[in-house]
């Protein structure tokens, strides 16, 4: 358990609390060249595809889904994942972030089925299902967390996303996302898919009117896991779109909140390697800054997003449009894979 009281996370506290924009900045961008000490930007052609809006969690802060029975849920057949596979594979895509709902009517075996059919039919890196989807699965089919990614991955899941994190203190969690998988549990099924040699990306959605110290507790137990796993490969954090959810009367928070709250995640999270930017809830003049600020990764161009999207709060762009803007920001674009891999050198 993370101690408040430590000298370190006081420190940290203060840091984040205190320090002027720019100097947290500069700390950031300091940690940020240390651990990538190349002018590159990378970013990932990926799509996202939301298999399932049919959600039995009742998140507070969640546009996107959809009680059982409501007129509007839906599942996607394989066909149309195959579909959505291959307009992501044309346009050079070498992955997808397959996330949805806890669907009570789906069994085990349709998801098994479903990796199987992609590998067979659509071959792409699978980078899906957030550990509260797992925790559900685990829950809802009678199986411990080990099983469900074993057999997951013996299917053809390689590598798991780090959404419906939030903030990963309880007493948040009970108030915002009390039905899903709480902080211990979350983080236990990211060790647990580390152990079993699986990367990981890791995120933080902030602004569910958690203190300042709630945050730094998030990101001293991100660091924890990935002191004893290494499993992380990146953080990504991003502020609460309240439109359209029963939070609706949250205030929203601002660019600095943001730019402070990647800063000090670079400086806390000095054992995670890479810190994505979030232009798709920033926009892209704040993804640019967001590169003096910590982040070496400009994420992914996001060809489909619904699950932020249905909040109302979205940006978009081309692959043209983000390659000029990391260039505009001064550094050489680069496409990489789910591992941070590079695929190609900028034309
Ligand atoms: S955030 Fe995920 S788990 Fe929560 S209600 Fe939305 S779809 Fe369900």
């Amino acid at each position: 358990m993370v101690d408040r009281s430590a000298p370190e996370f006081e420190s940290s506290l203060e840091l984040y609390q205190r320090a002027s924009l720019l100097e947290l900045g500069g700390l950031a961008d300091a940690a940020r060249w240390r651990l990538h000490p190349e002018n590159v930007v990378t970013y990932i052609v990926d799509r996202n595809i939301n298999y399932t809006n049919v959600c039995v969690a009742d998140c507070k802060f969640c546009a996107f889904y959809r009680r059982p029975k409501h007129l509007e849920g839906y599942v996607l057949s394989f066909e149309e994942i195959g579909r959505k596979i291959d307009e992501v594979k044309a346009l050079g895509g070498v992955q997808i972030l397959m996330q949805g709902g806890h669907n009570p009517y789906i069994p085990f075996q349709w998801y098994l089925d479903l990796m199987c059919y992609i590998k067979r039919h659509h071959p792409i890196h699978i980078h899906a299902f957030s550990p509260s989807e797992i925790d559900f699965f685990a829950g809802r089919f009678g199986m411990t967390i080990e099983e469900v990614i074993r057999e997951l991955v013996a299917a053809g899941l390689d590598s798991v996303p780090g959404g419906g994190g939030e903030i990963l203190v309880q007493e948040v969690r009970d108030r915002v996302a009390g039905k899903k998988a709480g902080a211990d549990r979350w983080l236990e099924v990211m060790e647990t898919a580390h152990r079993l040699g699986l990367k990981t990306s890791v995120t933080m959605m902030y602004g569910l009117g958690e203190t300042l110290a709630d945050r730094i507790e998030h990101l001293f137990r991100v660091r924890e896991v990935q002191a004893r796993t290494g499993g992380f490969t990146a953080f990504i954090c991003w502020p609460l779109q309240p439109e359209h959810t029963e939070m609706a009367d949250t205030p929203k928070t601002d660019a600095m909140t943001y730019l402070r709250t990647q800063a000090i995640a670079r400086i806390v999270l000095d054992n995670v390697p890479n810190i994505q930017a979030s232009w798709v809830t920033m926009g892209p003049k704040i993804g640019q800054v967001a590169l003096r600020f910590g982040a070496n990764d400009f994420g992914s161009l996001m060809m489909e997003e619904n699950v932020v999207s249905a909040a109302g709060t979205t940006w978009r762009m081309t692959l043209p449009e983000m390659r000029r803007l990391i260039a505009d920001a001064g550094y050489t674009p680069k496409t990489r894979r789910q591992d941070y891999t590079i695929i190609e050198e900028a034309a």
